[in-house]
């Protein structure tokens, strides 16, 4: 017997339709990138993005098209995502901080038709525009007066494009399985390998990433997404803030901390999510100019490990709560939050920060698991670590073209790549990626708790752990710091403080200091480039 009710498609254009019809006064304000504070609502979001639906199709996009977009967070971008995904074509996100040949190889792998880009990022374009055999027609997001001059034919500027198109359009409707975005996941090794959304895993995601004790947004809140729609859907905030009618708050190519500063208190945003790296700078910024967040409830901060550090400083100088979360592009990105269950609510202070650096637990549909290398699983004790498998339906089934198929297994669980632990209630806790953790004797060694730990030292301002050859126990853990700006740390004091705050043997056995730690185009540690360029270190004893 079967169920008696609406055979509903969940498709992504509903979600504007939604926030149009219930929350259309509800403002979409943008630093915009000619300059300026822009501001818009929900209603105009949607009819423009309807007139896009409609100019998409006069130039003859189809079903199924790749159209891809290099931007900012703005409302442009915004609705040009829902103008492509109105039509049933696929928007398709380029990280600008990926190597040209990178960018270019992605754009053929995904035969991208059609380039939004913003004005920053023309001359990227201009560079790999002619590498890219598919590519018809390049979009800036501006206006006639912003346009550079003795640009190709094809290069047109949004607002003259988008003014030959009135709003009288129909939404396309289709199976809801239709593919709705792609994201190429900025792998170290190997080429890159395209994660492909549907409609309807976008639309699940978005109602899993509003469960209260996870970003949990409302009518009333003011979300600013730092985290940019290129990396990783921006976190769901897309389609889960219009959703909830939510303002959106877009920080466009201002990632600074003062100009992070100036739009959390100019418009008085009341949840914010980004890398850990942002936080930094804003946390910096705050303490030179003895700054205030007085409106900000909540910070979102994921992508890669949030240090102690950070959430205490939050917490207790500036009163925001902080929410650790986790996730992957192969998980639309969600996986899990760090909100506080009752199992945790009598905690407080250096007890509640225990918790707090942990990643969390899951929404509803998110399955995990830990295993060890014989795939058998491991007890959720909160220190056995494994590695972490997931599934569920904003999980990605494959990637496409069926590239990296050894992640996924008949079960359909996904290696993470990622190793971790999983207390009695649930909360998770990464130890590292795979390839990272130190093998020493036998026993592994977690290089995120190493480096949060050396975070902590008040002369440090970033700091990396890799695996070093070791003749007697495989490998040894190398600390790697960059020093804050005037101070002097030295090896004996940054190992006198983490002595006490970890097991005597994964202290690192040595210390040395850098200018600069590489990074890779999302914000995290790359370990591959710094293992390279230690690869002559060795330890003196050795
Ligand atoms: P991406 O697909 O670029 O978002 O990268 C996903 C990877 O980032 C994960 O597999 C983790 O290795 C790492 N990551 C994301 N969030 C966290 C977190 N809160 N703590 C530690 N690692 C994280």
């Amino acid at each position: 017997m079967l169920g008696l009710m609406q055979d509903w498609p969940l498709l992504c254009h509903k979600v504007i339709d939604h926030a149009a019809q219930y929350h259309g006064a509800r403002e979409v304000v943008s630093r915009s990138v000619e300059g300026g504070i822009h501001r818009t609502n929900y209603r105009d979001v949607r009819n423009r993005a309807l007139r896009l639906s409609k100019r998409l199709e006069m130039d003859g996009a189809v079903l199924g098209d790749r159209v891809a977009t290099m931007a900012w967070n703005t409302w442009r971008h915004l609705e040009v995502w829902y103008g492509i995904l109105g039509i049933g074509a696929v928007y398709h996100t380029l990280n600008p901080r990926l190597f040209p040949d990178q960018i270019a190889w992605i754009m053929n792998d995904a035969e991208d038709k059609i380039l939004f880009v913003d004005l920053t990022f023309l001359p990227i374009v201009k560079a790999i525009a002619p590498k890219v055999a598919s590519l018809e027609k390049i979009i800036v997001l501006t206006d006639a007066a912003h346009m550079p001059d003795d640009l190709p034919a094809n290069v047109v500027a949004y607002e003259d494009w988008l003014a030959e198109a009135d709003d009288d359009f129909a939404w396309k409707t289709f199976d809801e399985k239709t593919a709705a975005g792609m994201c190429y996941t900025s792998g170290t090794t190997g080429d890159p390998k395209g994660v492909v959304y549907s409609h309807r895993s976008n639309v699940l995601h978005a109602m899993m990433a509003l469960q209260p004790d996870m970003l949990g947004l409302a009518a009333r809140d003011r979300l600013m997404p730092v985290v940019p729609m290129f990396h990783a859907n921006a976190w769901s905030t897309a389609f889960s803030a219009p959703m909830a009618g939510t303002s959106m708050i877009m920080p466009g190519a201002g990632m600074d901390g003062k100009s992070i500063f100036e739009m959390l208190t100019g418009e008085r945003v009341t949840i914010t999510a980004a890398v850990p790296t942002v936080w930094l700078m804003l946390l910096q910024h705050l303490d030179k100019e003895n700054g205030a967040l007085p409106d900000l409830e909540r910070v979102v901060i994921g992508g890669s490990a949030c240090p102690r550090a950070i959430t205490k400083a939050f917490q207790e100088k500036y009163d925001v709560t902080v929410m650790h979360a986790w996730g992957m592009t192969e998980m639309s990105p969600l996986g899990t939050v760090c909100s506080i269950k009752p199992e945790y609510a009598h905690l407080a202070g250096e007890e509640k920060l225990d918790i707090q650096v942990k990643q969390g637990h899951p929404p509803f549909t998110v399955e995990m698991k830990i295993v060890d290398d014989e795939e058998h699983e491991l007890p959720w004790d909160g220190k056995t670590f494994g590695r972490l498998k997931v599934r569920g339906p904003a999980v990605s089934s494959a990637y496409y073209k069926g590239r990296g198929a050894e992640q996924f297994d008949e079960e359909l669980w996904f290696d993470t790549g990622d190793v971790g632990h999983v207390d009695a209630h649930g909360y998770l806790q990464i130890t590292d990626r795979a390839k990272d953790v130190i093998k020493s004797g036998g026993e592994w060694i977690s290089t995120i708790d190493l480096e949060n730990l050396a975070v902590g030292h008040p002369d440090v301002a970033e700091a990396a752990v890799i695996g070093i050859a070791h003749p007697k126990w495989d490998e040894r853990p190398l600390l790697v710091i960059v020093r804050k700006d005037g101070r002097e740390p030295t090896k004996e004091s940054i190992l006198a403080f983490m002595e006490d705050k970890v097991a005597k043997w994964w202290l690192p056995d040595d210390v040395v200091f850098v200018d600069e730690i590489p990074h890779t185009a999302t914000g995290k540690i790359q370990k591959t480039t710094l293992r390279e360029q230690l690869k002559a270190y060795r330890f003196e004893a050795a």
